[in-house]
């Protein structure tokens, strides 16, 4: 039997890595979070002192060592570079705004989407992130544009930080979130956008239940 992959691309908030996590769980699928590869990139280079807006070739020249694993332990993903769990440090705002900063370098991209590729060949795979409708997986089954507004997502990653007992203010959320949008989007390499043949969903008015329906019909769709 060939294996499935579905595709999953949007912005910073849509609520990719909670819907995809959340359907792949319901079908036994493996959850493949490339936004946390970015990250551990980002993280990497923080704590070697590398900086990243004026010393590519510093981080380029290591990205030899740079060993990531996503593991599922008990029903959990976790995250490991250089074998430390870095699950919680990764989500840092400092290193969110790193990730989008290192993804905008070409040798970064290409080593990451090497392993991408390589973890989607042996599993039915639920991947997201900026470029994999069209550029990781452009034979994936099902792709989908996960979107919302850029309001609904401040609104959203605020609740959820403040329900983890993190004090944050919203307006911040919605200016990092703004950054890494122009960012994304506007780079050289792969670009955020929507794929042709992607389906787009607009999340802003729909919730986590009818988003995670919505995309298990497609993938039913394709089986
Ligand atoms: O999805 P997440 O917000 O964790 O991604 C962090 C950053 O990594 C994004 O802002 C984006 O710049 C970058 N990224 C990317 N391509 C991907 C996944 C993430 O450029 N496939």
């Amino acid at each position: 039997m060939k294996h499935i992959a579905v595709a999953v691309d949007g912005p910073a908030g849509a609520g990719k890595s909670s819907v995809s996590k959340a359907v792949a769980k319901d079908l036994g699928y493996t959850y493949i979070d490339t936004g946390a590869m970015y990250r551990c990139v980002a993280l990497f280079a923080i704590d070697n002192g590398i900086d990243i807006q004026t010393d590519r070739a510093a981080l380029i020249n290591r990205l030899d060592e740079i060993k990531i694993a996503l593991k599922n332990e008990n029903n959990a993903q976790r995250v490991y570079l250089n074998d430390k769990d870095v699950s919680e440090r990764i989500r840092r705002a400092d290193v969110s705004v790193g990730a989008s900063d290192v993804a905008v370098i070409p040798e970064v991209r290409a080593r990451l989407v090497e392993m991408q590729r390589e973890m989607a060949k042996t599993d039915n795979v639920i991947m997201d992130g900026r470029d994999i409708c069209a550029y990781v997986l452009p034979d994936a089954q099902v792709k989908i544009f996960l979107t919302a507004s850029v309001d609904a997502r401040a609104k959203r990653r605020y609740d959820e930080m403040r329900g983890g007992g993190i004090e944050c203010d919203f307006e911040k959320i919605k200016a990092e979130i703004e950054y890494r949008d122009k960012n994304d989007s506007s780079r050289a390499v792969s670009p955020l956008k929507k794929a042709d043949d992607a389906v787009l969903l607009d999340t802003t008015e729909l919730d986590f239940g009818q988003v995670t329906e919505k995309m298990k019909e497609l993938i039913r769709n394709v089986l």
